[in-house]
């Protein structure tokens, strides 16, 4: 077997429904807008991205699995304690961020004017420096990859290395906390 490498890369992906009623939460950034994203927690999707990215680098459960969306706890969070958790975890197993980038796919509102403040407030939450953060703005293209003044979506891939010094503990898979699927009669 190949010794668990020095190296791991994780992708993320999260789309949420754009409804009235709720403030508009991207990166822990509060972004002016009519309408929000819909969702048990703040519904922060590029959050949501990110820290899938961080637990697929680590091929740990999913966000679903970890923060289930039927737990009161997570009623209206921040996702910031999500993510903030998916690093601990990566933490945990000996890794740390070396960058992340991100993709917003959304018409409305415009978000390269909030770029910075996402970039920088998402560096905040995994301690690096904003560069090592990149965001890129889309707009839907007339394309169905996310709905005109609908909906936003957020892709986001991480670099992760194991610290020096640091002998792996992946040896083995971490068990999935959601109990299995009955199976179909
Ligand atoms: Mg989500």
């Amino acid at each position: 077997m190949n010794p668990t490498p020095k190296y791991r890369t994780g992708l993320g992906f999260d789309a949420h429904e754009l409804v009235a009623g709720r403030r508009l939460m991207l990166g822990g950034v509060h972004i002016p807008s009519k309408l929000g994203l819909a969702g048990h927690s703040d519904a922060d999707v590029l959050l949501h991205a990110l820290t899938d990215a961080l637990l697929g680098a680590l091929a740990l459960p999913d966000i679903g699995a970890l923060f289930p969306d039927t737990d009161a706890k997570w009623k209206n969070a921040p996702s910031e304690l999500m993510l903030r958790g998916a690093y601990q975890r990566v933490r945990a197993k000996g890794f740390r961020l070396l960058n992340a980038d991100c993709v917003l796919v959304c018409d409305q509102p415009k978000l390269v004017p909030h770029s910075v403040a996402i970039r920088t407030s998402i560096a905040r939450m995994l301690d690096v420096q904003p560069d090592l953060v990149g965001l890129q703005a889309k707009t839907t293209e007339g394309t169905r990859l996310a709905l005109k003044r609908k909906s936003i979506a957020a892709f986001a891939t991480v670099l992760v290395a194991r610290k020096p010094g640091t002998r792996s503990r992946l040896r083995s898979p971490t068990p999935d906390p959601r109990p299995p699927t009955p199976a179909r009669p």
